[in-house]
This record gives C-alpha cells, structure tokens and sequence, in this order.
C-alpha cells in the first residue's frame, strides 16, 4: 500500500470522504496517482491540491464523488485517477510543457493525459497512449 509522502489523505479527497473514510480513503485513489503526486511534489517544489482542510476553497482536486458541481461520471477524478495541481514556485504551464517536452522521463512514466490551457495542471493516471493531451 502507496501512502504519499508529501500529501495528507484530505489534500485528495473531499471533505465527506475524509470524515467518513479518514486514513482509509488511501484505497480509493489508484498508487499510480499517488506516486506521481510525489514525483512532481519532488521535482517542482511544494503543491496545491485540495486545501479545505485549511479553510481555503478547494474541494474537489483530487477525487470526486456525485456531491460535486464538477461529477462527470467518467472523469479520471471519479475513479481516483486524476488531481488538478498548482505550484508554488512554478506556472502550470510551465510544468505542463515539461513533462510533456520529457515525456519519457521516468518522473513522468505513470501519466496518462494531461489537459490544455487550463490554469492549473490536470494530470491522470488512465491506460491510453501516453502522453495524451485533450482540451477543456
Ligand atoms: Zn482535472
């Protein structure tokens, strides 16, 4: 079992997700996304996922439930595969150009897709051909 070094189990989940399922709600969110997580966390300094947990507005980063003004019933984030990202030392953009300029970067191995002119990085860990990159 994959617990993120750099990441409490509530900057991934929501907050209804946290009070029910607390520690446990590790199991709902694939490994692949969680040692991602740390790699980037590693290699672009400190992140922003969800921040509710500190009084902040951000709620539905990482995985999503039928709660959320967002719930799309196939997005990468219902299945615990995605999370929208902000950095403290670097623009989106710029850490979105370099993965996808070093995509065999073993950083970078476990990325599915990542999506375009948004303003924070949207990564997840989906089987597709890789890197894939979509539009809002
Ligand atoms: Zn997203």
């Amino acid at each position: 079992m994959y617990r993120c070094e750099y990441f409490a189990i509530h900057e991934l989940v929501p907050p209804k997700v946290f009070q029910e399922w607390g520690e446990k709600a590790w199991e709902l969110l694939d490994e692949r996304l969680l040692i991602t997580l740390d790699r980037l966390r590693r290699r672009y300094g400190p992140m922003t996922v969800n921040n509710y947990y500190w009084g902040k507005e951000r709620e539905w980063s990482g995985l999503r439930t039928k709660d959320s003004p967002f719930y799309s019933r196939y997005s990468q984030h219902t299945f615990g595969r995605a999370a929208d990202c902000l950095f403290a030392e670097r623009a989106a953009e710029e850490v979105r150009q370099d993965i996808l300029s070093h995509s065999t970067d073993p950083d970078f191995e476990m990325i599915g897709s990542v999506e375009l002119n948004v303003s924070w990085l949207h990564f997840d860990v989906r089987n597709c051909h890789r890197i894939k990159t979509y539009q809002p």
